[in-house]
């Protein structure tokens, strides 16, 4: 086919006329593909970015399919994490950034690349779910696909007698550094949110896990009683019902290295794992989940660690400690 084309133009043009166009041809063919190189040069600068961003998008695109007609917050959120990690990382080069970048760009383009080869999470992909968010949302959707029974999108969640503050923003401060030291780890990181102020319904969190063919969906709250004595730490599992039942083993063996992991870590009470088949946030998840309830916020002493640097870090060790016993083997 070529020889045959080119052939053809050599019949038509004069070896000089050919050579006349030719010098031509190549002094505007240089100087426009030298510009338009030029451009795609800056558009391929961009390309590392805009992977991630496109990824970011893609995931944002999935929230919006879920969404549609209910929120609208739950979309920019979820895409928010990528998008805001992905922006900061390639804008300064730092060494931290860059171990973030590593994280997400490994697991969303192409996992286990190799700057997180032979870390103790590489390849892995954690979603992350800070439970709850600033304000309940209690309409309420089928507590798994097609049940009768209902509760709410997003219940309210306690707050701490002594601090005041509100479970969801407690849990989304441990839920933004857990997911750095797991990037650290090698791991790669989806948040179900990364502010207050969303509205992602239990099944839609759940969702985007299965979405993004979690190896473990880990969910963080902190607990509440009737009582101000009551404190320490559980873990909750799906119980066997119709729709966990391919996930009860391997979500109880996650349960039983994360309790361990973190009681160890924060020498808190062990509560012990508890099997739960009324979590809307379990039953639409077809991926490894747990629920962790990280202390109690009635308790003054339990609150005020809950909202500790120091605390918060040593709980961020243990789940990490804990996904790590998991996933490893
Ligand atoms: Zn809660």
């Amino acid at each position: 086919m070529t020889s045959g084309l080119s052939g053809k133009r050599r019949g038509a043009l004069t070896p000089v006329a050919m050579l006349l166009v030719a010098v031509a041809a190549f002094g505007v063919t240089y100087w426009v593909v030298s510009s338009v190189t030029g451009g795609n040069r800056n558009g391929s600068r961009a390309t590392p970015v805009s992977s991630g961003s496109g990824v970011a998008t893609g995931t944002a695109g999935v929230g919006a399919t879920a969404d549609a007609g209910a929120s609208v917050d739950a979309t920019p959120s979820v895409g928010a994490t990528d998008a805001g990690n992905t922006t900061g990382n390639s804008s300064s080069n730092t060494g931290a950034a860059a171990t973030a970048t590593t994280g997400d760009s490994a697991g969303t383009d192409v996992a286990g690349t190799a700057p997180t080869n032979g870390l103790p999470l590489s390849g892995k992909v954690i979603v992350i779910d800070p439970g709850h968010q600033k304000t309940a949302n209690t309409s309420t959707e089928p507590i798994g696909p097609g049940a009768s029974e209902k509760k709410a999108k997003v219940a309210g969640g306690t707050r701490g007698v002594a601090t005041g503050i509100p479970e969801s923003k407690t849990v989304l401060e441990i839920g933004l550094q857990l997911r750095d030291a797991l990037q650290a780890q090698g791991a790669t990181v989806y948040m179900t949110r990364t502010k207050q102020n969303v509205d992602v319904w239990n099944s839609r969190r759940a969702q985007l896990a299965n979405d993004k063919h979690a190896d473990l969906f880990l969910r963080l709250h902190c607990d509440g009683a009737a009582g101000s004595k009551t404190h320490g730490i559980s873990t909750l599992v799906p119980a066997k019902n119709t729709w966990t039942a391919p996930i009860v083993k391997s979500s109880a063996a996650a349960g039983k290295a994360i309790q361990a992991a973190l009681i160890a870590a924060t020498g808190a009470a062990d509560r012990g794992v508890v099997k739960r088949s009324d979590l809307s946030g379990f039953n639409y998840c077809e991926v490894t989940s747990v629920l962790v309830e990280l202390g109690f916020m009635t308790n003054a002493a339990e609150d005020r660690k809950l909202n500790s640097a120091d605390y918060q870090q040593k709980l961020v060790a243990g789940l990490t400690q804990g996904c790590i016993d998991y996933l490893e083997h």
